[in-house]
């Protein structure tokens, strides 16, 4: 497996996960990690623990993203390919974007469909193959 393309967003074991941060005042989860203040505005909590969030949530929207995105957005590959973007509820509460795993795209999503995390490979560079995380459709025990 390779190294993460953005440091301390994620990891890949021992399953995949979001890292995000807990308040230790408030609780209040976030994504990315707070830093130096709380997301919850009532709160003057500056003390943050590493929280690994659900691996699994629904889809809240999602889009075929037709043109390149502007930075950071990484390029998986040149020319443009395009790729199915979705915004992704988790458990906590939080809404998280990321593309579609591989060989996966609009066709296979809907609005409240589920999905888990998985970790793929992005790019490689000098220092190897770098990776970042996706949201691939649930399918298993589908019914009608
Ligand atoms: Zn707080």
């Amino acid at each position: 497996m390779g190294t993460p393309a953005i440091a301390g967003w994620f990891r890949a074991e021992p399953e995949p996960a979001l890292l995000g941060s807990r308040c230790t005042t408030c609780s209040t989860i976030a994504f990315p990690k707070a830093k130096s203040f709380c997301g919850n505005p009532a709160c003057d909590g500056t003390e943050f623990e590493e929280l690994a969030l659900s691996n699994r949530g629904t889809v809240w929207s999602y889009t075929d993203a037709q043109y390149q995105p502007p930075p950071p957005y990484i390029p998986a590959s040149d020319p443009y390919v395009p790729f199915a973007l979705a915004a992704v509820e988790l458990p906590e509460g939080l809404t998280v974007l990321g593309q579609l795993a591989a060989g996966y795209g609009v066709r296979d999503v809907r609005v409240g469909s589920p999905v888990e995390l998985v970790v793929e490979p992005v790019y490689t560079d000098e220092e190897g193959e770098r990776t970042i995380w996706r949201w691939k459709p649930v399918t298993e025990g589908a019914s009608g």
